[in-house]
């Protein structure tokens, strides 16, 4: 079983597929965890993102496909991925299914965590108190949410007309997002289909005016 895990930043995305690692012995596939771990070895890659990540926008689709293709590569006997922060753009869930092909796997379901702009930046604020995180802080936040918006929810019709997308409701407490979760994965391997509705600005933008 191979599923994507879709929201905006903060929606809770990580916490939620390390559960599935646990739970389901899947591999987590994290190009947010890769993209910081260079950035940290102080690669050639990391010094190539970090600006860029720090700001708040998304690195280039080559470098996270790259990225994904190389852990598909190297994880031959999955028993299944949990694709966490990827892909965010068209051009990368495209590239994904063409990856999946050539391993002769798919993706089966998309779990999309819908949770307001008011508790995401309410989130992203404690988060950026208590770790620092560069960007968690409200200009780059402000991109990132911008971006996702603009470059990843126009993934949602994708994967809706493909019949493997299901919402749930990111607001509740964790143990009962993974509840949810596990329902939906235990019903249908492929989800249930659902219209993608368009993400809620309207509290961001009061805002931060934009
Ligand atoms: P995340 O931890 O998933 O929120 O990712 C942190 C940052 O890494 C993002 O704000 C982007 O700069 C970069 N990043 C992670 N995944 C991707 C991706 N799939 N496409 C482009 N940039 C990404």
């Amino acid at each position: 079983m191979n599923i994507v895990m879709f929201g905006p930043p903060a929606a809770g995305k990580g916490t939620q597929a390390k559960k599935l690692v646990t739970e389901r012995s899947l591999i987590q596939l994290s190009t947010g965890d890769m993209l910081r771990a260079a950035k940290k070895s102080g690669s050639e890659l990391g010094l190539q993102v970090a600006g860029i990540m720090d700001r708040g926008e998304l690195v280039s689709d080559e470098i996270v496909i790259a990225l994904i293709e190389e852990q598909l590569d190297m994880n031959p006997n999955a028993k299944g991925f949990i694709f966490d922060g990827f892909p965010r753009t068209v051009a990368q869930a495209e590239a994904l299914d063409g990856l999946m092909e050539k391993h002769n796997i798919k993706v089966d379901s998309v779990i999309r965590l819908c949770v307001d702009d008011e508790a995401l930046v309410k989130r992203i604020t404690k988060r950026f108190e208590e770790e620092g995180r560069k960007d968690d802080n409200p200009e780059s936040f402000k991109v990132r949410l911008n971006a996702y918006n603009t470059q990843t929810a126009p993934l949602l019709p994708y994967y809706s007309a493909q019949g493997k997308l299901t919402e749930v409701n990111g607001m509740a407490d964790i143990g009962a997002v993974s509840a949810s979760i596990a329902q939906v994965l235990d019903k249908n391997g492929n989800g249930a289909d659902v219209s993608a509705s368009a993400p809620k600005k309207g509290f961001f933008a009061r805002l931060f005016g934009g």
